[in-house]
């Protein structure tokens, strides 16, 4: 059963959270006075300057146990903070990237002290960023196909090979890197884990620009780059596991319910704006499909209470997860497909134009949309899990 019902204590946290945002977002947010930041450079080096206020006022690592700096909320006050934070048009968070997201709860679970000392504060300052380099031009959905190597020598693990997709590398300070120790064993044994220091020499960086026109993405090349065994987390040829961990965080995040709800507001608000005679938003075959929309929204809300229920119960989201993965991803895409469509010729005009609708937020969240099916598990990969967890269906 779900409990829809939030306790005095969860609205009281709900209204500090609101109350925090009011007082601190930079003066003159999203209006000509300031602005969001465009293009990737800005908008990184605005999100570290960001991150830093949410630091000082105690927003940074909400998941992450009081001991190490974090907030320890429940995943319930999680899904509050993200309510409130996407209803205030807040600026877009690091915290949701790789540092807060994925390296901080690896640490925390698997690091050495030593380690744990030396970045964590870091990630939560945002005075370093991170990039993941998992995927590789043979191993994207079959991770553990990688083929980068790392062979010891003495006090170091010596990199060659290729990433691909690795966002944000271009500006990152660091990456978590996954790396073939042994060749000779089954292809989930033999990988090791390691933190690596973009300086490095050795490495090359080559950013990929995507169809939005902006290069988050980056290939990246490794020769004979070494690093000291002191970055390896856990055992050498044990990574495997550390990554599995890092994996299910990439996965359990509440934020597309509130994004998307938020969306759906923008995209009524459109429909009854755009007009040639009249506004779109009474024509009946628009009607039905925003309708459907809303529907569709509500049911997502519903699931995400429902995931978070669970992980609060059970302390993992299951194949729950792959399901509301699945279907947010797919929703966003048919959201914001419908409002391309809405915008006529209009949506031919990127952010730059000024007659572009709503700053190109519609064109750009349509191109952008299509990501989601990709990364952190694609849409077959979930209903594959699905199949198999929640069916109980043979593997394919
Ligand atoms: C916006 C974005 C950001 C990303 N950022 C990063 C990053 O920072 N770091 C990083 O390491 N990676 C990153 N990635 C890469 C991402 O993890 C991979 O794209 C993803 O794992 C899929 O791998 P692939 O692209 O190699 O496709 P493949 O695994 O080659 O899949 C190709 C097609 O085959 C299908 N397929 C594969 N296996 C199966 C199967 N068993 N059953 C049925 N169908 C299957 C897939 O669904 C897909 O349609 C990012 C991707 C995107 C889109």
């Amino acid at each position: 059963m779900i409990d829809f019902a939030t306790s005095p204590e969860e609205e009281a946290f709900r209204a500090s959270v609101r109350g925090w945002l009011a007082a601190n977002l930079p003066e003159g947010w999203d209006t000509p006075r300031c602005p969001r930041p465009r293009g990737a450079a800005e908008k990184v080096a605005f999100a570290r300057q960001w991150q830093r206020t949410l630091h000082d006022g105690g927003w940074a690592g909400l998941a992450w146990p009081k001991g190490y700096g974090g907030r320890d909320l429940t995943p319930l006050q999680h899904l509050i903070f993200n309510e409130e934070y996407v209803r205030a048009g807040a600026p877009d968070m690091i915290d949701v990237g790789v540092g807060p997201g994925l390296t901080g709860p690896t640490l925390i679970h698997h690091g050495t002290d030593w380690q744990k000392k030396r970045f964590l504060e870091p990630i939560l300052r945002g005075d370093e960023i991170w990039c993941q380099g998992f995927s590789e031009p043979g191993a994207g959905s079959d991770l553990a196909a990688l083929r980068t190597r790392g062979e010891i020598d003495g006090d170091h693990v010596v990199v060659n090979g290729q990433k691909v997709w690795t966002s944000y590398a271009r500006f990152a300070d660091w990456c978590i890197l996954i790396v073939r120790t042994n060749p000779d064993v089954p292809k989930h044994r033999g990988l090791t884990f390691l933190l690596l220091d973009m300086k490095t020499p050795g490495i090359t960086v080559r950013p990929l620009v995507e169809m939005t026109g902006v290069a988050w993405f980056n290939e990246v090349f490794f020769e004979n780059v070494r690093v000291p065994r002191e970055l390896v987390v856990g055992e050498v040829d044990r990574g495997w596991e550390i990554s599995l961990t890092t994996l299910s965080h990439e996965r359990g995040t509440t934020i597309p319910y509130p994004r998307i709800r938020h969306e759906l507001e923008g995209l009524l608000t459109l429909s009854r704006r755009r007009s040639l005679d009249a506004p779109l938003a009474a024509d009946p075959v628009v009607r039905q499909e925003l309708a459907q929309l809303a529907i569709e929204t509500e049911v997502l809300r519903i699931g995400t209470y429902r995931n978070v229920g669970e992980i609060m119960r059970t302390g993992q989201p299951g194949p729950g997860g792959s399901m509301l993965k699945l279907f947010w991803s797919e929703l966003e895409q048919r959201l914001m497909e419908l409002a391309t469509r809405l915008e006529g010729p209009y949506a031919a005009l990127d952010e730059q134009a000024p007659q572009s609708f709503d700053e190109g937020r519609w064109q750009y969240g349509a191109l952008w949309s299509r990501a989601a099916s990709i990364y952190a598990g694609t849409s077959e990969v979930q209903r594959n899990i699905m199949s198999q967890r929640t069916l109980g269906l043979p593997r394919g």
